[in-house]
């Protein structure tokens, strides 16, 4: 049993305590609180306790590229195309290798959970040390053949993976036919379901009116096919209600999304948005919906996507990078984004927070701070270091 003390303790689920104290057993949180500290306490000194960080979204599978593809503010249609050639350069040991990477440098940034897409076949190495992960298998193909082809792999991974989920790639990438069927397994199955969704205005283009840049890009792909675009004027209004059916559903970027868009979200409590700061600001998108989103009491987790369009795996800097950019955010609020929420999102609450019972792993960020506004000033500043305790 030990007994912490730190200038600052960060349970997330509730204000930071200014002085308090937590006991750990093996791991598990005991007991904690504020006020007068336990004599054998150990003090931790001018520092914050936070739990471990929760990504939740990447793609371990490009954990070894050095940096992101193609340059700032590239257009998603030309994006998708350069990604396509670099996977098609690696092989499955390539993969494995790369995955094996991204598990290192998330686990030595403080990650607990993450949130992975996987392409079936995949490898992952575990540890001691190594994070948690929840799996979703990547479905994807226009054609019938490729859909059916990916569906069945994605069976496959999830019947030999109890913390497998579903993910259809992407409206612009998957049939419609292929993601309806992802969410009858998804709700079969009582798993999450995540889709990147809403993020681009050329994929609304798309799906709305069959056209513009990623229509182009779909063409000269040689993977367009007449009859799976346009859906219809509302097809984002569509989409969400269908992923409403499921158990959990991550909406990764949604950084195009409307109010009415936002609303028909709301209602659904099992429904997250995961927001991708600095591979947002790679593409150069305008501001994010985010306060729009917490307004309408919609749940917000980050990811840092995968190193295709992000220079590293560090959730920590995609928290840093809100409370630097987005003065309008609650603090707490974004550094709920990158604990609790993802852990909820994902289906498992008792991470990202410190809390009795919960194991959630620990990080220090260095904070002399007496004030709250200057707490988060410490936070947005200073490095997360992951703690063994
Ligand atoms: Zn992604």
């Amino acid at each position: 049993v030990r007994v912490l003390t730190a200038r600052w303790i960060l349970p997330v689920c509730r204000p930071p305590i200014n002085g308090g104290w937590i006991r750990i057993r093996n791991g598990v949180i005991v007991e904690m609180g504020a006020g007068a500290v336990d004599s054998a306490a150990e003090d931790l000194g001018d520092v914050a306790l936070l739990p471990g960080l929760v990504n939740a979204h990447t793609h371990l599978e490009f954990s070894d590229r050095k940096r992101p593809v193609g340059t700032p503010g590239i257009a998603l249609s030309q994006w998708i195309g350069q990604v396509i050639t670099a996977r098609g350069e690696s092989g499955p040991i390539d993969r494995n290798s790369a995955i094996a990477l991204g598990i290192r440098e998330s686990a030595a940034a403080g990650v607990r959970l993450i949130g992975e897409i996987t392409t079936p076949p995949a490898r992952y190495p575990a540890d001691r040390e190594s994070p948690e992960l929840v799996t979703f298998a990547e479905v994807l193909g226009l054609s019938p053949e490729r859909g059916d082809e990916r569906l069945r792999a994605a069976v496959a991974w999830n019947q030999a993976h109890q913390e497998g989920a579903w993910s259809p790639h992407a409206p612009y990438s998957t049939s419609r036919e292929c993601i309806e069927a992802c969410v009858a397994q998804a709700v079969g199955s009582n798993r999450p379901i995540a889709i990147h969704l809403a993020e681009s205005p050329e994929e609304r283009q798309l799906l709305e009116a069959g056209s513009g840049p990623l229509a182009q890009a779909l063409l000269e792909l040689g993977v367009w096919r007449d009859d799976a675009f346009p859906w219809r004027r509302d097809a984002l209004a569509q989409l969400i209600d269908w992923l409403s059916r499921c158990p959990q559903a991550l909406l990764v970027h949604g950084n195009d999304l409307r109010d009415s868009e936002i609303a028909r979200i709301a209602p659904h409590r099992q429904m997250t948005v995961v927001h991708c700061p600095r591979t947002h600001a790679f593409f150069g998108y305008p501001a994010h919906p985010l306060q729009r989103l917490l307004a309408a009491g919609i749940r917000v987790a980050l990811g840092t996507d995968s190193r295709a369009s992000n220079p590293d795996l560090n959730l920590w800097s995609e928290v840093q990078y809100l409370l630097r950019h987005r003065c309008d955010l609650d603090p707490l609020a974004v550094i709920r984004m990158g604990t609790l929420s993802g852990g909820e999102a994902l289906g498992k609450p008792m991470v990202g927070r410190l809390a009795i019972g919960c194991r959630p792993g620990f990080g220090i960020v260095a904070c002399p701070a007496t004030k709250l506004d200057h707490l988060y000033e410490c936070l947005s500043q200073n490095t997360y270091s992951p703690r063994r305790i």
